[in-house]
């Protein structure tokens, strides 16, 4: 094994996944996360090629095999649906990315779970309760600070630190992160036999959203896995530490700023659940039976809010010793679930370049220099439509990107 040393700020979808990716390929490498333990973190994630191909590439294949095992069934139809709040269809679109798996398509997961499957056989690399507080590079190493005083040393260091990237904020303090003002709700309805029998069978799509004439606006995306998560686990990795995890349908409630329903937004952080479930409940009034049920049927300790916030892609850079991937990088709103799937897509290439530096086979800087290029030439694309106004229209979808038709 060589001595090349990957320090990653950040354990998340991708500092885990490039984590496994180095693994894979002989690399040393150690995370350093913040959080205590993998978390809640959110839930169901859209998945297309381009992070289900990196998971192939990176992971092991039996975990592979579970990250695809504990996927969602393929869906109806596998478009991004747009209704109105009686649930009449008015029009779906492709989702964006590389062609899918024509036989087990990439469609989506429950978040923490395709963490925990990422995190398998990593026990020994991934320090929790571990934040990173900065950074100093010179020509042959970098050195990173933590908040317990100490310090580790590498031959690169990797932000997967997500959109408060503190490695991106030394390393290119320009780069705003800007609010689009746009709030939501997220929440989980377990899905029942009472509660799918009342749906609209739209719903079943690979994403969905319904919008009020007041402006409310849900989105929906359901999560039933291909098989039981306990049983996959128990199969696939025995001893691992995966929780099971029911069929559910994710709702998020969009407030707008600028429509009617988003005219006054609440502090959501300092609400109760209760006045959280309350706001949804009023949002969906008169709406299509099923579809006020279903927010009836919330389960309120899972309720949290969210800001959509992005950065404004950065001016090429500098290569050096430090780089970045992801949110790090490129946080952009969830519009095209696109941005885990980039994180991955990322966390892959990434993987790629320094095995090839490590084994000796192109010299470092070259290699950094050619990951950043082509993540700025594939993604930022991705981020600059995805923060367009026009990103949640049926018909917007810029020439650029390429859709997984
Ligand atoms: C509500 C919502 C829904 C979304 N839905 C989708 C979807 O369906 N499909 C999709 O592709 N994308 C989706 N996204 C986007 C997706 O969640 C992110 O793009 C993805 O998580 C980015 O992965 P990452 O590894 O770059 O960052 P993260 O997953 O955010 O991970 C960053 C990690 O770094 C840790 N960290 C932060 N600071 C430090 C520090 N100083 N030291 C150490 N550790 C640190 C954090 O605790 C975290 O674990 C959604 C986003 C949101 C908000």
């Amino acid at each position: 094994m060589p001595s090349f040393h990957v320090l990653i700020a950040g354990g998340g979808i991708g500092g885990l996944c490039l984590a496994q990716g180095l693994r894979k390929a002989g690399i040393r490498c150690t995370v350093y996360e913040s959080a205590p333990d993998i978390g809640r973190s959110g839930y169901r994630l859209h998945m297309n090629a381009a992070g289900g191909n990196a998971l192939r590439e990176c992971l092991p294949d039996h975990l592979f095999e579970l990250y695809v095992q504990t996927s969602r069934t393929a869906p109806r139809r596998e478009v991004f649906t747009v209704l109105d709040h009686m649930g009449n269809e008015l029009g779906s679109r492709p989702h964006i990315g590389p062609p899918n798996d024509p036989v087990r398509p990439h469609t989506a997961v429950n978040r923490r779970t395709l963490r925990q499957i990422m995190n398998v056989g990593l026990e020994d690399t991934v320090r929790f309760g571990q934040t990173v507080t900065g950074f100093e590079a010179d020509d042959d190493h970098v050195r990173i600070r933590l908040a317990d005083g100490t310090t580790a040393i590498g031959d690169v260091l990797v932000a997967a630190d997500g959109i408060n990237s503190v490695i991106r904020a030394q390393l290119l303090p320009e780069v705003p992160v800007v609010d689009t003002g746009m709030r939501g709700m997220y929440a989980l309805a377990p899905l029942t036999d009472d509660l799918a029998a009342v749906l609209p069978d739209a719903l079943y799509d690979g994403f969905v959203m319904a919008t009020g004439p007041d402006g409310a606006m849900f989105t929906y995306g359901v999560y039933q896995p291909r098989r039981p998560v306990a049983e996959a686990a128990a199969d696939l990795a025995p001893g691992a530490s995966i929780d099971p995890v029911g069929p559910y349908i994710m709702a998020n409630l969009g407030i707008v700023p600028g429509t009617p329903f988003g005219h006054e937004i609440p502090d959501l952080w300092q609400a109760s659940a209760e006045d959280l479930h309350a706001l949804m409940r009023s949002a969906v009034r008169g709406w299509h039976p099923g579809l006020a049920d279903l927010v009836v049927r919330i389960d309120t300790t899972t309720i949290f809010p969210a800001s959509m916030r992005r950065l404004e892609p950065a001016a090429p850079w500098p290569v050096g010793r430090v780089t970045l991937l992801g949110d790090a990088i490129h946080a952009m709103p969830p519009s095209f679930g696109a941005g885990a799937n980039s994180a991955l897509r990322d966390a892959a290439a990434l993987a790629r370049a320094l095995a090839a530096a490590a084994h000796g086979e192109v010299p470092l800087l070259p290699v950094i220099a050619q990951y950043e290029a082509e993540m700025r030439a594939e993604v930022f694309p991705v981020l600059r439509a995805s923060a367009d106004p026009r990103a949640m229209d049926i018909d917007f979808l810029p020439d650029d990107l390429p859709t997984a038709r």
